[in-house]
């Protein structure tokens, strides 16, 4: 499916951030594909692109509903664009599976990043912004994506899974970037300087 029409149209959020309850609750399933719907999913991908994301779950504009969006390159450098609703991840099994350490982040704790470990290969399946069927296959950074956005939908972020130490250095990064990150960023930009 093309989400070229997703594209244009959107209107800027503010992104949610650790901390506030959206972030650390099951969401509800997609069950109506009409313009409420397609109005979200244009607000996302402009929010994405606009704070530099390639991925945004709907939580992180502070919608309680199983969705995200996403715009990230491959294991191939091919970038890959689109909308999964309802997802559901798989991951190989055993033998088959192997696990990439790399830094990673997040735009609800804008600036920090830490490395962790996953699985380097990922089929998310769910449903497109219409209710139809759709399989994404993720490798390299997709595939780390597929897995960070759809955990997001489950209420649980990226720092739930790192150790205790790693979390105290990714908490800290972050409070050393916070001032750079307005309370309703990216509706105010980032600021480009320590004192601006
Ligand atoms: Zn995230």
């Amino acid at each position: 499916m093309s989400v070229e029409e997703f594209l244009t149209g959107g209107k800027l959020r503010r992104i949610t951030r650790w901390g506030e309850s959206v972030m650390h609750t099951k969401t509800r399933p997609v069950t109506e594909f009409g313009d409420e719907l397609h109005t979200l999913i244009r607000d996302m991908f402009l929010t994405m692109e606009v704070s530099q994301g390639v991925g945004l779950a709907a939580t992180q504009v502070g919608e309680d509903l199983a969705l995200f969006v996403y715009d990230c390159p491959d294991a191939d450098d091919v970038n890959q664009r689109g909308v999964v609703c309802n997802p559901q991840v798989q991951l190989p099994e055993g033998g088959q599976r192997n696990f990439e350490s790399a830094e990673e982040g997040c735009l609800s704790l804008p600036g920090a990043y830490q490395p962790l470990a996953r699985p380097d290969h990922a089929i998310c399946t769910g449903q497109d912004a219409y209710g139809q069927p759709v399989t994404v296959v993720g490798t390299g950074l997709l595939a780390r994506c597929l897995q960070h956005e759809t955990d997001h939908l489950n209420g649980t972020v990226f720092g739930d899974r790192l150790s205790n130490r790693l979390r105290r250095k990714l908490y800290s990064q972050a409070e050393g970037l916070a001032h750079l990150y307005p309370a309703d960023w990216p509706l105010t930009p980032k600021s480009t300087s320590a004192d601006g």
